[in-house]
């Protein structure tokens, strides 16, 4: 656990990390922006001045990059994650702080892969709303850092990805040092959108998913000892055994990978992605804890689901139900109102979307191509209304004889939970009031 490893002055306050090695604990840009908070500096001037100094970064990044791209590195695994891990220890006193990031899973993650960390900055807008009132220092869960951690399974919700005011994407690192407010505009990113709709529901598998990264997340203290390439391999080794009587290919392809990635991650040492690893408990039906542990000591490992009569049941069922899933998707496709993304067809077939794309690749790629239309002329649809508000907003100022100013609109803009700064309604005003001023 962590905690202050000393009793010399630090130079940095010595701030506890928030839920620290449970599925609630705050990221690592997290608790650097509240320490920046404390000391009252911008996180990016604490990064700065205090942390890249002691960072052994080879020379150090360029600024623009790090703050656009690499700082969201540091939830992950990678060389960012440690050196910003070993100069906050040193700043504050602290240890532990490798909790904050998924260091702990470094032994079966590897460090440059894709599907770890998420591109952009996500949250779930309710749980901004709980802290607030429980009065909580604003924070970010070290769970929405990652990209498979799309939906709050406590608020039933998809995590949000754009301000609500201004719909715009967070920057990495703020500047301003409190993360409830947009990087951008200084919103409020806690207010619910404005247009709540299905985009907000999410899938069973993104909540099951979610609810996957929180069991691994809520034994981060011990996992170094047990998350280890060594115990996957084990593992790996003996569903071989098990399954398909030691042949890895076939294991792969039963699992849902293709045909070398067994044998590449136990003959060649290499580490599956993120995703891969959450794939393989999905197929197995065990958490990543039970993936993992208790395959290093004398006992053996147990597999529940791995009894062979089911597995000759299962090999008799596949075939109906893959005629089965195919007719089903077939009416999925048929249905005229809104074709389901990828995820939810899977929820709905009841299989993993890898199964899916790998035994109905045909269909799949139609279902996709239908979905992607329909998504695009929704956001249309979207956008042209809020256009149209602008419109009425801005013709209702000049009807009662007022200048439809930019800061007039704003305001009534606010009410709505519009807003100017967005590129699309700024040119919609623009049009409106050259064609008042042309009356
Ligand atoms: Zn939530
Ligand atoms: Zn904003």
């Amino acid at each position: 656990m962590s905690g202050a490893s000393g009793d010399l002055p630090t130079r940095l306050f010595s701030l506890a990390p928030i839920a620290v090695g449970t599925a609630a604990g705050e990221s690592l840009l997290s608790y650097l922006v509240r320490l920046a908070r404390a000391h009252s500096m911008s996180p990016r001037q604490l990064i700065r001045t205090e942390i890249l100094p002691l960072a052994d970064l080879g020379g150090g990044p360029a600024c623009g990059r790090f703050y656009a791209d690499q700082a969201r590195t540091m939830a992950g695994v990678g060389k960012y994650a440690c050196a910003f891990v070993h100069a906050l220890q040193a700043l504050t006193g602290r240890d532990g702080l490798a909790h904050l990031t998924m260091l702990p899973w470094a032994g079966v993650v590897p460090a440059v892969g894709f599907g770890l960390v998420a591109e952009r900055a996500q949250w779930c807008p309710e749980c901004l709303v709980s802290q607030r009132q429980a009065r909580e220092d604003s924070h970010f869960l070290l769970a929405w850092s990652l990209d498979c951690y799309q939906a709050c399974p406590r608020h039933r919700r998809r995590l949000a990805s754009a301000c609500p005011w201004c719909g715009r994407a967070q920057h990495a690192v703020p500047d301003y040092p409190d993360q409830h407010r947009c990087t951008q505009c200084r919103g409020y990113l806690g207010s619910e959108l404005v247009h709540q709709g299905a985009d907000e529901v999410p899938t069973e598998r993104q909540l099951l998913r979610a609810m996957l990264i929180e069991n691994m997340l809520d034994y981060a203290t011990d996992a170094e000892t047990w998350a280890t390439h060594a115990n996957l391999c084990r593992r790996l080794s003996a569903l071989a055994d098990a399954w398909t009587e030691g042949g890895k290919r076939a294991l792969s392809l039963r699992l849902g990978f293709t045909k070398t990635s067994v044998s590449t991650w136990v003959a060649k040492k290499q580490r599956p992605v993120f995703p891969q690893l959450l794939q393989l408990c999905d197929a197995t039906g065990l958490s990543v804890r039970e993936l993992l542990g208790e395959c290093g000591g004398k006992q053996p490992p147990i597999m529940p689901v791995l009894a062979s009569v089911a597995i000759k049941r299962r090999e008799a069922a596949s075939a109906i139900a893959q005629h089965n899933t195919e007719a089903e998707l077939g009416l999925l496709m048929a249905g005229t109102d809104s074709p389901p993304s990828a995820a939810a067809a899977a929820a709905k077939v009841g299989v993993t979307v890898s199964q899916l794309r790998y035994r109905h690749r045909a269909t799949m790629a139609k279902l996709s191509e239908k979905h992607r239309a329909h998504r695009h002329a929704q956001s249309n649809r979207r956008w042209s209304e809020r256009v149209r508000t602008v419109q009425v907003v801005a013709l209702g100022i000049a009807a009662d004889g007022q200048r439809p100013s930019i800061r007039r609109v704003t305001e009534r803009l606010r009410h709505l939970r519009l807003s100017l700064q967005n590129p699309r309604l700024r040119a919609a005003y623009r049009r409106v009031r050259s064609e008042i001023a042309d009356q």
